[in-house]
């Protein structure tokens, strides 16, 4: 008989944790203001409130750490992380962060002026954040399939070549640069094709546009590439990557995602212009340009991440149990965005809590109910994200209302899984009963999810 998969490692250390009581539960989200962000850790059993730094490290990175130079200036790690990164994506000039939405400050700070336009796939909320804040404007091209939670098409993730040089024809001058999101985490973890990579590149060149890759999840994206789009399936990850970002001018990363490790992210650019630009940005902001946040020993770390993550077989494991778990939900005919994307699933809240209007938060109330129902925390990826439009102060409605369940990078077993799905199908038993939602008491004007203070409408 043929053999069944399983995971590409086995396990050297664990981490106890914790069930609690409904009646527990019930206490600790309503003085979280039923918002999962303000939860303690410890009060929850299966945490799927994000993959970003809440992966387990290797034993080689732990290994790696050991050696980790804390040298101020010139560290033997950064020299180790910029080699890597070098030839992982071929980009020459590398500045460390301590994340993503650092890598992202300090490479906006020079390169977005009031007034601009930055349009992409699906900004990331951070991303959007760092424009936004800026008097600049995120506009999102996205192809319209992305919005069809129900379509299944190999790469949901992909920017729409005509709404792309719409944009730039409407806004000639003001857009200092295209962002390509890989994968496109807000659409629900959607890969973005080589092929259309290659459309965006040939829209700036024609316009005389950089391009910037948002690259937290480029390992993953090069995985669905190798799995799904024609011509690739003999090419290996690595390969795929080095094709990927050539047709980029820089990559900003959260190496919290790809990277394997729990804090961490880096600008990477072959423009020495960016570089330079940057630097200006990273002392001030981060510290000084070879260790720019991090520790020696997390870059080290990095880097020993950056190459595990982009072998076939870790990604593989990954991505297969994101599948178990969709094929779990499946069976129980709950609805998410197909297909399973890469880190996560995305529980359509509109399609499953139909009795609770718009204006009360799906999303928001499916992830307060499955944390009631089991203490699984997943987290809204919906119409309270979404912020408030700049302008108009209204709420935006015009997305996705989702519950997103990310899975941390190997951290939970097949198991854990089928408790998620079970709770999760136990929530949508009972989905027409649930006829009120949440409403919002107090809230931050940017990325107000994290903090954002709600109460049931009764
Ligand atoms: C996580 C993430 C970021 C921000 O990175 P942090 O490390 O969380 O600051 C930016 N873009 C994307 C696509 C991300 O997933």
């Amino acid at each position: 008989m043929e053999l069944p998969f399983a995971e590409s490692w086995k396990i050297k250390m664990v981490e106890p944790i914790r069930k609690s009581t409904r009646a527990e539960r019930e206490q600790w989200i309503k003085e979280a203001h039923y918002n999962v962000f303000q939860l303690k850790a410890e009060q929850v059993y299966i945490d799927c409130i994000t993959d970003s730094g809440t992966g387990a490290m290797s034993d080689r990175q732990w290994a790696a750490m050991m050696m980790g130079d804390e040298s101020y200036a010139g560290a033997s790690s950064f020299f180790r992380l910029k080699e890597t990164i070098t030839r992982i994506t071929g980009f020459n000039y590398v500045v460390p962060t301590h994340q993503g939405r650092a890598a992202e400050n300090v490479l906006f700070s020079y390169l977005i002026k009031p007034g601009d336009v930055v349009p992409g796939n699906s900004h990331f909320d951070t991303t959007k954040g760092h424009i936004e804040s800026r008097k600049a404007f995120a506009i999102d091209c996205t192809i319209d399939e992305a919005k069809d939670t129900q379509l299944e098409i190999p790469f949901k993730g992909n920017v729409s070549p005509e709404k792309l040089e719409k944009t730039l024809i409407e806004n000639k001058g003001k857009v200092p640069f295209i962002v390509v999101t890989i994968t496109n985490n807000t659409a629900g973890g959607q890969p973005v094709s080589m092929q259309n990579l290659r459309e965006v590149r040939a829209i700036a060149d024609k316009y005389g546009i950089p391009v910037l890759f948002d690259s937290a999840r480029f390992a993953e994206n090069a995985y669905f590439i190798k799995t799904r789009e024609e011509g690739y399936a003999d090419k290996t990850i690595k390969e795929i990557v080095k094709e990927m970002f050539e047709l980029a001018d820089g990559m900003t990363m959260s190496s919290k995602k790809d990277g394997l490790v729990n804090m961490g992210g880096f600008i990477a650019t072959r423009r020495e212009d960016w570089y330079e630009g940057a630097k200006r940005f990273c002392i001030p902001f981060e510290g000084y340009l070879t260790y720019g946040g991090m520790n020696g020993r997390d870059m080290d770390a990095l880097a020993v991440g950056l190459d595990e993550n982009t072998e076939f077989d870790n990604l593989e494991t990954r991505i297969k149990q994101v599948e178990y778990l969709a094929q779990k939900l499946d069976l129980y005919g709950i609805p998410y965005q197909r297909p399973a994307g890469g880190h996560a699933i995305f529980v359509d809240a509109s399609k499953i809590l139909t009795n609770v209007p718009k204006e009360e938060f799906p999303a928001q109330t499916l992830t307060v109910e499955l944390y009631l129902e089991a203490g699984i925390r997943g987290c809204e990826i919906g119409y309270i994200l979404a912020d408030r439009d700049p302008v108009t102060r209204e709420n935006r409605f015009n997305g996705l209302d989702l519950l997103r369940l990310a899975i941390p990078r190997r951290v939970y077993t097949n198991n854990h899984m089928d408790v998620i799905a079970a709770a999760l199908k136990n929530v949508f038993d009972r989905r027409e009963q649930i006829t009120h939602g949440v409403k919002i008491v107090w809230e931050a004007e940017l990325m107000r999810h994290f903090t954002v203070q709600l109460e049931p409408v009764k």
